[in-house]
């Protein structure tokens, strides 16, 4: 026997109905490319994305065509996430970090039929255009008086498009399953390859973060919104912001540490959401410009949620002590649309010590309702929840991706609807993750792994270090040992003894590692990733002290 309750479709336009119809009055504030503010509300977004759904439709896009945004975090992206995926049209957000090739390649793939872009991109879009010879036509997301002078078919202006169209709109129901948007990984081997997300998914996804041990996110909530709405849909959260009716602060392209520091205080943002990276530049900009009292006075952040890559424990430690702000750190990726575990404390937690809690931040947390988590050993046997033993990670749930768009590559999906993340992890008797590395980062030495992340987080304590890498370089005796890369603090002298000796005693004395090299930067993706690919390439020659030491040792009579 059925139930009997209704039918209704999880629709992502239900959401911006739903922001309208009871959060109307609740802002969004936009920081533009040309550094000026705008600011308007839920009832005027709505408003806005309806126009887009007929402007869209005007352009001849029918359901299920892509349409791509090479573009920052505004209001005017804000209006594609809605007005386009409302329309029953699908968007894809391409990353403009990425090579010009890739950048094309993305279009192409997705069969996209216009590319809104901001003007910040317009040197990319001349470069892509003739690559690109199915778009019909290329929007440049800005007021007539700002429009780019380049020469590309189809240019036209957004606030003209828009304009031109009715804010009258009946949003068409349709099945739940539909696509919505289309993510790219970042594919730092091969192409990129496409993740379509549903309607469905997307719905379910922002229940979960808006669960209180997801980010609890709340209509009093006002969010500054650092993670890009170019990658994995922002982390779903213009979505869940819409659902609850929270204030949302984008920040365009101003994301130095001043201007993060500026917008959480003049907004009076109360979470906010990055990677890793992000953060050290607002601390740099705090410690040298805004003293403790002012600093608490001046905000109101209670929590930040921290992911894409281990959240060091400094970071961690620095907002608690900074902001009094809790660190939430997730774990995902774009075929997980992408929160797939959370880290928030349970019950028993309450007594524990600050410190004790600090370690208790640094893992990836518990999977959310909807997601299954298991580690499993080589054999594809599962492994226990002991805290102790490393294996694959894999994934299932409604907002897991089932296959790439254009199904390629099916390698990482077994029978059973697991999902392969090539993270290696393990899980503790309750239930929290903790990733150790990519499958493809691990150190092998001796026949036992060893975690860079885990190396990595102790040696960005060390006051002097801004950015660490570790990674295996082959050894005679070994077979692989760490290396540390170091980025140092400007104006500092510390050598590789000193950090050797400040890591000593905080991790497994195997685990320490056997030199340590110092550079100007480090290699990172265009998400924001540490290449460690490049890092290897480059370091593949390097002879570790102790194997040298080793060959003499054997050489000896
Ligand atoms: P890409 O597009 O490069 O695949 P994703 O954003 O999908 O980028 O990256 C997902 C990967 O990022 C995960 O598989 C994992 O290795 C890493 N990652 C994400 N969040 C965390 C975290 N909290 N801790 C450690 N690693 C993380």
């Amino acid at each position: 026997m059925n139930g009997l309750m209704q039918q209704r479709q999880l629709l992502i336009s239900d959401l911006i109905e739903h922001a309208c119809a009871h959060h109307g009055e609740r802002e969004v504030v936009s920081h533009l490319v040309d550094g000026s503010v705008y600011r308007y509300t839920w009832h005027d977004v709505h408003a806005r994305a309806k126009r887009v759904a007929n402007a869209v439709g005007g352009l001849g896009v029918a359901p299920g065509e892509r349409v791509s945004s090479l573009a920052w975090n505004t209001h005017r992206h804000l209006e594609l996430y809605f007005g386009v995926t409302g329309s029953g049209a699908v968007l894809t957000t391409v990353n403009p970090r990425l090579f010009a090739e890739q950048i094309s390649y993305i279009i192409n793939h997705s069969e996209s039929r216009y590319v809104f872009f901001d003007t910040s991109f317009s040197a990319t879009v001349e470069e892509i255009a003739k690559a690109c010879p199915n778009v019909q036509g290329f929007i440049a997301m800005c007021g007539r008086d700002q429009m780019p002078d380049i020469a590309i078919r189809g240019l036209r202006c957004y606030e003209e498009l828009i304009e031109a169209a009715d804010t009258k709109f009946d949003w068409p129901r349709f099945d739940e399953n539909r696509a919505s948007t289309l993510c790219y990984t970042s594919g730092t081997t091969g192409n990129p390859k496409g993740v379509l997300y549903s309607h469905r998914s997307t719905v379910l996804h922002s229940f979960g973060t808006c669960t209180a041990d997801g980010f609890a996110i709340a209509a009093r909530d006002s969010i500054l919104l650092v993670v890009p709405m170019f990658h994995v849909n922002a982390w779903g959260v213009p979505y869940a912001a819409a659902m609850s009716g929270a204030k949302l602060v984008l920040p365009g392209p101003w994301l130095d540490g001043e201007n993060i520091y500026r917008m959480l205080r003049n907004e009076r943002c109360t979470i906010t959401l990055g990677v890793p990276t992000v953060w050290l530049s607002l601390f740099d900009y705090v410690e040298k410009n805004v003293d403790d009292t002012r600093r608490r006075e001046e905000t109101q952040l209670t929590r930040v949620v921290v992911g894409g890559s281990a959240a060091p424990r400094i970071v961690i430690e620095k907002f608690e002590r900074y902001f009094g702000a809790f660190v939430i750190q997730a774990w995902g990726m774009s075929e997980t649309s992408p929160v797939a575990t959370v880290c928030t404390l349970l019950a028993k937690h309450q007594s524990l010590t600050l410190d004790q809690r600090f370690d208790l931040q640094t893992l990836q947390g518990r999977a959310m309702y909807g997601v299954e988590i298991a580690v499993f050993d080589d054999d594809l046997r599962r492994i226990p929840h002991d805290g102790k033993t490393a294996g694959q990670l894999k994934v299932r749930g409604p907002w897991i991706a089932s296959a790439y768009y254009k199904n390629e590559d099916d390698s990482a999906w077994g029978a059973d609807g697991w999902f392969a993340t090539g993270d290696v992890a393990m899980i503790d008797p309750d239930g929290y993750l903790r990733i150790t590395d990519r499958s493809k980062d691990v150190i092998k030495s001796g026949g036992e792994w060893i975690s860079s992340i885990d190396l990595e987080n102790v040696a960005l304590s060390h006051p002097a270090v801004q950015e660490a890498a570790v990674i295996g370089v082959a050894h005679s005796r070994w077979q692989e040992r760490p290396l540390l890369v170091v980025v140092k603090k400007p104006g500092n002298n510390v050598t590789s003894e000193d950090i050797i000796e400040f890591m000593r005693g905080r991790i497994a004395k195997w685990w320490l590692p056997d030199d340590v090299v110092f550079v100007e930067s480090l290699p990172h993706s265009a998400t924001g990733k540490l290449q460690k690919v490049v890092l290897r390439q480059k370091f593949s020659g390097h002879r570790f002290s102790t194997d040298l030491s080793d060959l003499t040792s054997m050489s000896r009579p």
